[in-house]
C-alpha cells in the first residue's frame, strides 16, 4: 500500500474511533455518516472510560490491586477497598505492603469489572498513601463495613463471611488519595 493510503487509513480509523467514543459519552454529532461505523461490526469496541465511568467502576467493585515500589522492588497485592469519590480506603495487617507504602507513599491501584474477555472495564489510578488514626480511621472502617455489608448481601459466594469478620480491628487503616485516573474498556458490538 502506498504511504499516502496508509496515512489516510490511519486518519480515517482515528476519526471513527473518536466518533464511537463521542457516541459512548452521549455527545454524538447527528450529521455523522453512520454507515462508516458499520465497517467493523462484530469486532469489539475499545477505548477510554470518561471520569464518570471510571468512578462507576471504582464505586461498584470491592476488590482491587495495590501496586507499590520500595527498595528497588515492585509489589502488587489484592485488597478489599471502599471508594468515596476522592480516595481508596483499605485496612491491613502490618505487613510488607504497609511497610513499602510507608517508605514510598506514591502508589498505583487497579480495578476491573469483567463480564467476558471482550466485555470489560478496567481502571488504573495513582495517589498517595496516608495512614489513618482516631476518628478518621473509624470513619474509614465504617465506610468499608457498609460497602462490604452491601456486597455480602448481594453475592451469595461471599455469604460465609461477615463484614466484621473480614475487617479485623487490630489493623492498619489507610487511604490512597487519588491524583490521576485512567480507564479503558472493550465492548463486544451487537
Ligand atoms: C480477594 C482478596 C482480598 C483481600 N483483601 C485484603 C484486605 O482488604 N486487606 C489485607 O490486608 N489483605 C487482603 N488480602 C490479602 C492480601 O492480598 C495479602 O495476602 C495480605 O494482606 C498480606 O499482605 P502483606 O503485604 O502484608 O504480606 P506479608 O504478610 O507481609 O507477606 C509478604 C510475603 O507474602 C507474599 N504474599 C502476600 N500476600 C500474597 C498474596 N495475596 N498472594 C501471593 N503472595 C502473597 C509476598 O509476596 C511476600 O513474599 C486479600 C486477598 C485477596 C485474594
Amino acid at each position: 500500500m502506498p504511504r499516502y493510503d496508509i496515512e489516510q487509513w490511519e486518519k480515517e480509523t482515528a476519526e471513527i474511533e473518536i466518533r464511537r467514543w463521542l457516541d459512548q459519552i452521549g455527545q454524538w454529532a447527528p450529521d455523522v455518516e453512520m454507515d462508516r461505523l458499520q465497517l467493523r461490526e462484530g469486532e469489539p469496541l475499545s477505548g477510554a472510560l470518561n471520569r464518570n465511568e471510571i468512578d462507576q467502576v471504582l464505586h461498584a467493585e470491592i476488590i482491587g490491586r495495590i501496586g507499590c515500589f520500595a527498595e528497588g522492588k515492585p509489589y502488587v497485592v489484592p485488597i478489599v477497598y471502599a471508594y468515596d469519590g476522592k480516595a481508596i480506603y483499605g485496612h491491613s495487617g502490618d505487613g510488607m505492603k504497609v511497610r513499602m507504602m510507608r517508605q514510598n507513599p506514591y502508589v498505583c491501584f487497579q480495578v476491573e469489572h469483567v463480564d467476558s474477555l471482550t466485555n470489560w472495564r478496567s481502571v488504573i489510578v495513582w495517589g498517595h498513601f496516608e495512614e489513618l488514626h482516631g476518628d478518621a480511621a473509624e470513619q474509614a472502617l465504617q465506610l468499608l463495613v457498609n460497602r462490604l455489608k452491601f456486597r455480602l448481601d448481594q453475592e451469595p459466594f461471599l455469604a460465609a463471611h461477615t463484614a466484621d469478620r473480614v475487617l479485623q480491628r487490630d489493623t492498619v487503616t489507610y487511604r490512597i488519595v487519588l491524583e490521576k485516573r485512567t480507564g479503558r474498556f472493550e465492548q463486544q458490538a451487537g
